[in-house]
């Protein structure tokens, strides 16, 4: 069977799949046109496609008879794949779940810390060789130890995230779900997404993208939030409104945002770049070399597991 992988990997997920498979490894580093994602359903029988490479209804509209009988994500997030399309092409989908989670929850921890602590700012500043040296009351930020925290979504990364903060920080969590979670420490589910906007000193975004959760953090979440508060989103651009989060931070109606992902990515509005109150990194969230190379596994175990016939280990 021939492998497509969509993007250069780690050495030992080439090496593996080299050793493995038929494969072919696209060498950009870019999402996948179109066309190649055309050709990818039609000239192949496996695919490993990632972030961004967009499997929507109209290209399985376009092969009639796909030669693709898996989209293998190297990545837990899915939604740029229409999974209903892809069934009813008799195309499986599988992700990699659990390999992401402490990767991704140690980013939204550095991105709650440097928010809170306008660490980005301050780094700035010594760059600039403008710092006039410390007093007491320059550059006063946010208190982190014992305040609370609200996630949007305690799943895998929401619970990590919490985890952190409960353990690491004494922070009192509070979270939205769809259903009751028990992590093993201490949270408490609110209602509705204004009230934990409402109630908490930095709220985190950990939900998937996709249409359920477009634009969920809305001009009315956040005109919900204190102040003083941050908003961190390592989940999906699109989840955050993006427009409504640049007026708030330009208005100064919360206190700062961090953000690993964006509405439109890689695109970043001018708006949002001109902020000092803001801290932006470019989809960081599971960016070492272990975890990229366990992504990269987890996604050819469910590639060996379908070739050898067996149920996939992570199918969506
Ligand atoms: P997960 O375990 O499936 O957790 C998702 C959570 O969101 C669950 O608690 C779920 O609630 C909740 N949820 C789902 N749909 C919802 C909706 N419509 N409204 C409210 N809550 C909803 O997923 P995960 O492994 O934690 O990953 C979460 C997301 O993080 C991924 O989908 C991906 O997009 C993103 N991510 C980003 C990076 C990065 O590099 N920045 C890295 C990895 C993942 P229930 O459990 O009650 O259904």
């Amino acid at each position: 069977m021939k492998l497509l992988i969509t993007r250069p990997m780690t050495a030992a997920v080439v090496a593996r799949a080299r050793a493995e498979f038929d494969v072919v490894i696209r060498s950009e580093t870019t999402v996948l046109s179109h066309d190649e994602m055309v050709s990818a359903l039609r000239d192949y029988d496996l695919v490993m496609p990632t972030l961004g490479d967009g499997f929507d209804a109209g290209v399985f509209a376009e092969v009639a008879e796909p030669r693709c009988r898996l989209l293998a994500n190297f990545g837990v997030g899915f939604n740029h794949i229409d999974v209903a399309a892809a069934s009813a092409a008799g195309v499986l989908v599988s992700n990699t779940p659990g390999a992401v989670t402490d990767a991704t929850a140690d980013t939204a921890l550095t991105l709650l810390l440097m928010s809170a602590r306008r660490a980005a700012e301050g780094e700035r500043l010594v760059r600039s060789g403008d710092w006039p040296g410390w007093h007491p009351t320059q550059m006063l930020g946010q208190h982190v130890t014992g305040k609370t925290l609200g996630v949007i979504g305690m799943g895998r990364i929401g619970a990590a995230i919490a985890r952190r903060c409960h353990f690491g920080f004494g922070m009192q969590v509070f979270y939205t779900a769809r259903s009751d979670k028990s992590p093993g420490f201490p949270v408490t589910r609110l209602p509705d997404l204004q009230q934990l906007a409402a109630a908490v000193d930095f709220l985190v975004v950990a939900v998937p993208g996709g249409a359920e959760t477009r634009h969920l953090v809305d001009e009315h979440v956040l005109a919900a939030m204190q102040p003083h508060a941050h908003l961190i989103n390592i989940a999906r651009g699109e989840v955050v409104q993006q427009q409504a989060l640049v007026a708030a931070l330009q208005e100064q109606r919360i206190a700062g945002a961090g953000l690993d992902v964006y509405e439109f990515e890689p695109e970043v509005p001018q708006a949002l770049r001109d902020l000092d109150n803001v801290t932006l990194l470019p989809h960081l969230g599971t960016a070492t070399e272990e975890v990229r190379s366990d992504m990269g596994h987890m996604a050819l175990d469910n590639i060996a597991a379908f070739v050898a016939g067996a149920p996939l280990p992570n199918a969506v």
